[in-house]
């Protein structure tokens, strides 16, 4: 097909991978139908951390986080307004089996890499200076800086640490701490910001409430059938790209096609710290997953609000919460409690139990925030893992033939590398010139301005049930 002849491409599922494709792929020319079941775009499950380095993964190889490292770095020059401007602290709790030394060399490897990204493109600048990326804290420096006032806008990485030296429990942790320039991710603020810059484009159609029912090969097309509370609809597309998160297998098996992966069921906590009145960094103690002194991880919002994950199964993870795909099917099934769960509502002895959970959990290593209330229903979801090995955290994309791709990112980092492998596919078919593979900077996003992206982000906030303040950014 020559590039004169636009493709027509139907992107189904509107998380961040299909959102971010169907974007990318708009601003290079094509034709764009997206689909979404749900209400509003990015939806699914919560995203609040840049894993700018895997450190909160010592499970996974260096290789793995330095992928994690590069696609960040490429995700926070996207979609700069989504990201939080704060470091992370990563803390070993004395209990647990690990050291803080064992981390150094991998914290290194790291800082090297994030240097050479620098020498290949100075605006790849996104972290601070390569010497800052990380910094190591001895109990004598945490005690000295006890003594200093804590700040309103911390200036440097001394000045984040204040907080952390007053409030976390140094009895309870192996020395030295670490400091990490890993941000936040907020997905009240990208999701605002895709949904705007999509409104800019008249080549995506955006389908909302809109869930694709059946796709068929027809003749070297694909037709793809979506109901929505009205109508059915049927529709003839070049290319499918299959972005439904989770249940990305159900449209594997609408199609025939086997694919191995995992599902997992997880959520996080709100709640408000009314005693806090500071700004933080966010703190990871490590622990082992799955044993009740799992990694507890600490996230921060404006205003004392603060995300809570515990990576036990009583607070994050869930008793048969994560599922394997099967012979007979590329979905993998999740138990109806957890399927009502994403569909329906929780109930509120589970919201408040397991977020009391969570709040003691963090409150053994910050005592003062053992005052802290439940403020909303948890953030949730349920993530898919491709492959066979559950502790993957980068893949990006597999095709089925020339003409169907399936987004598998586990990380939301994965996004723009994912775009690149499907654009590559897309130039190899001849829709698209190949002078497009790889490009980064787009006029739509550029033209999002700070003041939609906030108002309509805390919006979504209000529509979903949440705090405004979970829209907000710590810094401006
Ligand atoms: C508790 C928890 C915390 C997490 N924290 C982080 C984090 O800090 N950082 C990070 O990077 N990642 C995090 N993740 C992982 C991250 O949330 C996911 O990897 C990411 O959201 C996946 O995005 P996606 O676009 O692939 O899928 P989704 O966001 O699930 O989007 C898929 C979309 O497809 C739609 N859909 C499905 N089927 C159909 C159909 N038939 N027709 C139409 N629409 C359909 C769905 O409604 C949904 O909107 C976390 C996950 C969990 C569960």
């Amino acid at each position: 097909m020559s590039s004169e002849k636009k493709a027509k491409i139907a992107v189904v599922g509107a998380g961040i991978a299909g959102s971010t494709i169907a974007l990318y792929l708009a601003e290079l020319g094509l034709d764009v139908t997206l689909f979404e079941q749900g209400k509003s775009l990015v939806s699914g499950p919560p995203i609040c951390h840049l894993h700018a380095g895997g450190n909160l993964y010592r499970e996974i190889s260096d290789e793995a986080c330095v992928t994690l490292l590069k696609e960040s770095i490429d995700l926070l020059r996207f979609y700069p307004n989504s990201v939080d401007y704060r470091p992370t602290v990563v803390a070993v709790p004395l209990e647990d089996s690990g050291t803080p030394q064992e981390l150094f060399s991998r914290l290194h490897r790291l800082r090297d890499e994030y240097q050479t990204l620098i020498e290949q493109d100075p605006k790849n600048r996104v972290l601070g200076e390569s010497s800052d990326y990380f910094k190591l804290y001895d109990r004598t420096t945490l005690e000295a800086l006890q003594k200093e006032p804590t700040p309103i806008k911390p200036q440097n990485l001394d000045e984040w640490m204040i907080p952390v030296s007053k409030n976390i429990d140094l009895q309870r942790v192996k020395f030295p701490l670490i400091i990490v320039q890993e941000y936040g991710l907020n997905i009240f603020r990208l999701a605002s910001t895709v949904s705007l810059a999509l409104q800019k484009r008249e080549n995506c159609k955006v389908l909302l409430e809109h869930k694709v029912v059946n796709i068929q090969e027809e003749s070297k097309k694909w037709r793809v059938e979506s109901k929505n509370r009205l109508t059915t609809n049927s529709q003839e597309f070049d290319f499918v790209i299959n972005s439904a998160g989770f249940r990305s297998g159900k449209l594997d098996d609408m199609l025939g096609y086997p694919r191995e992966r995992f599902v997992e069921f997880k959520a996080a906590y709100v709640s408000k710290w009314e005693e806090c009145d500071t700004v933080w960094p966010e703190v990871i103690f490590f622990g082992e997953r799955g044993t009740p002194q799992g990694m507890a991880q600490f996230t921060p919002y404006p205003n004392g609000y603060f995300q809570l994950h515990g990576m036990t199964k009583d607070i994050t993870l869930f008793e048969d919460g994560l599922v394997k795909s099967s012979k007979t099917s590329a979905q993998p099934q999740l138990k109806t409690k957890f399927i009502e769960k994403i569909d329906k509502a929780w109930n509120p002895t589970d919201i408040k139990s397991r977020s009391q959970l969570a709040i003691g959990h963090l409150a053994q290593y910050i005592p003062a925030f053992k005052s802290a209330k439940v403020v909303s229903k948890p953030l949730y979801g349920a993530q898919q893992i491709p492959g066979r090995d559950e502790d993957r955290r980068t893949a990006d994309v597999s095709f089925e033939g020339e003409r169907y791709a399936r987004c598998e990112i586990v990380k939301a980092s994965s996004v723009l590398t994912m775009a690149d492998s499907i654009t590559q596919q897309l130039i190899s078919l001849g829709y698209i010139d190949k002078s497009l593979y790889g490009k980064r900077e787009f006029k739509t996003l550029a033209e999002v301005d700070e003041e939609s992206i906030s108002s309509y982000a805390q919006s979504l906030c209000i529509t979903r049930n949440y705090p405004v303040s979970l829209a907000k950014r710590n810094i401006v």
